[in-house]
């Protein structure tokens, strides 16, 4: 038996009719660029995130630059973020020649921690980047107050989280601006790149609709700078025809988490790994399912590995610690939670479409030996 990481192709099995059906209407149109099915997909994943507005982007570290353009964070601006996420949160800051701070996280939720969020705040914060990590939500309530009342605005970075909710409320509908990715290892994967910005704000999402065409309103005339930051027609319409699927695939990985859970507590028990969990009123969509192993992590990857198991550490190397940030002073135990993370951090197969045999193949590889639980009992 081999499983990988992930296998992009079990959703064109499952549905690749339609997929086909779709894309290969839009090549008949020859309408490429901006054409119907981006408005479709837009008021579809409006109604989706529960937002008033969604624009659909070029991919989701655009989305993430084009939210921190559409609310003129620049030079002499800092940006506050969690120090354990994709490099693109971090990069997207610097690119507006803004300066990031990075804050440590909750051990666990692998999310931003609140109090260590608070404590980075100056005078010069000008916005906050919340990531909602693996599929799971940060805690909004908590970092919404504390940006709400210093009127700072919050930019979710929501790539690996649509569908995810906090208390009821859905990913990238609880800050100023949200961000997505159809990259096509996230939960609504393109075939190829795309993104999406939604915000409840009327003159924001002009304003991100005019970032995405060059900032040009009416056509060659241009009030701001913007960039190419376009939808492809092409991926638009495929990614609806992959939408009404979404919650399906949606229920398989959490699932599969639970499976996970019963066949491996025994060994979170022993003290061997820690399990992720989803915490109470949050609404988990599984992007990745990250243990994390004291010690020994080495071992079971090489037994992964042995095994023809696909894995990936998710970060290996904190935000703050990276070689292009050098200037900015980070030092290691500036954030000991977030280090100690991507020390300890091993992310296993989760995908919708793993059969009951092989969520066991891979729990026995972690554990070293062959699990005595009963999946198929309750
Ligand atoms: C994937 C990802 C991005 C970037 O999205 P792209 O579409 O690949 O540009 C940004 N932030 C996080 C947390 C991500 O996982």
């Amino acid at each position: 038996m081999k499983v990988p990481l992930l296998d992009p192709t079990i959703q064109h099995r499952n549905i690749g009719a339609d997929i086909e059906a779709a894309a290969i209407k839009v090549l008949r149109s020859g309408r490429y660029i901006l054409g119907p099915a981006v408005s479709e997909l837009e008021i579809a994943l409006s109604a989706y995130c529960g937002v008033n507005h969604a624009i659909g982007v070029s991919s989701g570290t655009d989305a993430l630059l084009m939210a921190l353009m559409a609310l003129g964070i620049g030079p002499g601006d800092e940006v506050v973020t969690t120090t354990y996420s994709f490099f693109a949160t971090a990069g997207a800051i610097s690119r507006v020649g803004a300066i990031p701070r990075f804050a440590d996280i909750v051990p666990g939720t692998f999310n931003l921690d609140p109090d260590a969020l608070e404590a980075a705040i100056t005078p010069k914060t000008a916005a906050v980047i919340v990531v909602h990590l693996f599929g799971q939500c940060a805690d909004m309530d908590r970092i919404d107050q504390i940006a709400r009342t210093r009127g700072i605005p919050v930019i979710e970075d929501a790539a690996q989280a649509i569908g995810a909710e906090w208390h009821g409320r859905r990913a990238g509908s609880m800050g100023t601006v949200g961000c997505f990715s159809f990259f096509p290892s996230k939960n609504l994967g393109a075939a190829g790149d795309g993104g999406l910005v939604t915000t409840n704000d009327e003159a924001l999402a002009e304003r991100l609709r005019r970032l995405r065409n060059h900032g040009s309103q009416p056509r060659y005339f241009h009030a701001l700078v913007g960039g190419n930051f376009r939808l492809d027609e092409i991926q638009a319409a495929i990614l609806l025809a992959k939408l009404d699927h979404l919650d399906t695939w949606t229920s398989e990985r959490q699932m599969n988490a639970a499976t996970y859970e019963r066949l491996l507590r025994p060994a979170e028990e022993a003290g061997m790994l820690r399990l992720p969990r989803a915490a109470s009123g949050s609404r988990h969509v599984w992007n990745q399912y990250t243990l994390t192993i004291p010690d020994r992590r080495q071992e079971v990857i090489d037994r992964l590995d042995a095994a023809g198991i696909g894995w990936a550490i998710y970060y290996p190397l904190c935000l703050h610690l990276q070689e292009c940030f050098v200037d900015l002073g980070g030092r290691h135990g500036d954030c000991p939670q977030a280090e100690l993370t991507s020390a300890t951090a091993l992310s296993i197969p989760i995908f919708p479409g793993l059969s009951r045999s092989q969520l066991r193949y891979v729990a026995d590889a972690v554990i070293g030996e062959q699990s005595r639980i009963d999946i198929d009992a309750g």
